[in-house]
């Protein structure tokens, strides 16, 4: 199944066209695109039964976040092991984590105003939770999933790394620093959920497009279910929360690739579908 934000309102997105739920289920759900996370596993049985009359086109510029207001964002840092190769940081024993602040959020086609010259992409799985839970088990940790997206984790690296305390959570919030999408899609979409793939790539002006990263969550340090099972050893994880995986190798740090004026950067989610942000100059006097 999969779900999108189609103009402030939840949509299944289905082979015949968009199915707006709410007409759908005649009120029972949305049309508010958090509303479906709180009332999870009514949801999804009532979804089965959803007919597929009054299906519609739609189109990429139709799409909102799709999830717009998470109780919580999570954000998991070093969690691929060919990226902390590349950053040279030794295997975590435990979780890295930080937050990208609400208003960062951006719908999937979102146009990014560059607040300086060192802006970096970080390409990543984004997980919605459905049910909450704390100290949730490993072995339960995916029956609190709603669903998988993939997001950029954009970040200032220069405030990121301010010292004398490093500012992830700032330097990752600039206005739209957390576009993700297209859609929110159910883990049995997935031939393996523990590997799911995805990718970025680069259109600079005048020049062929180049990749700039792939991956797999098979490489995490501490996969989803893992992850879920440690952040909720503190965290009480809530219906509609995100968390930002973490982002495998190839980020502009290392690549010596950051953001300028023009380039269009697409970010895919393997099978499911593909979103671009456009990066413009900041308009001035702020
Ligand atoms: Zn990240």
């Amino acid at each position: 199944m999969r779900i999108a934000n189609l103009n402030g309102r939840a949509a299944l997105i289905t082979d015949a066209g968009a199915i707006d739920i709410a007409s759908a289920s005649d009120g029972a759900f949305g049309p508010d695109p958090m509303s479906i996370y709180t009332q999870w596993s009514e949801f999804v049985a009532w979804a089965p039964t959803a007919s597929l009359e009054g299906a519609t086109a739609w189109e990429q510029a139709d799409l909102g976040i799709p999830v717009p207001r998470p109780p919580q964002i999570l954000a998991i840092g070093v969690n691929y092991k060919d990226h902390a190769a590349e950053a040279g940081i030794p295997a975590p024993d435990e979780l890295i984590v930080f937050t990208k602040f609400l208003s960062c959020l951006a719908e999937p086609n979102a146009t990014v105003e560059l607040p300086s010259e060192d802006v970096d992409y970080e390409t990543e799985i984004v997980v919605v939770i459905g049910k909450a839970g704390h100290q949730i088990a490993k072995e339960d940790a995916w029956s609190h999933v709603a669903g998988i997206s993939v997001g950029q984790d954009y970040s200032e690296r220069t405030i990121q790394r301010r010292p004398p305390v490093p500012q992830f959570s700032l330097g990752k919030s600039f206005p739209n620093f957390g576009p993700f999408g297209p859609f929110v899609v159910t883990p049995d979409e997935f031939t393996d959920r523990d590997a799911i793939t995805f990718r970025a790539t680069l259109a600079r002006p005048g020049e062929e497009p180049i990749t700039l990263q792939t991956g797999n969550t098979n490489q995490l340090f501490f996969p989803i279910d893992e992850s879920i099972h440690r952040l909720s050893k503190i965290v009480t994880l809530l219906p509609g929360d995100i968390i930002f995986t973490g982002t495998p190798a190839g980020v502009g740090l290392s690549r010596g690739i950051l953001m300028r004026p023009g380039y269009q950067l697409t970010t895919t989610l393997d099978g499911v579908g593909s979103f671009t942000n456009e990066f413009v100059a900041q308009v001035e006097s702020r």
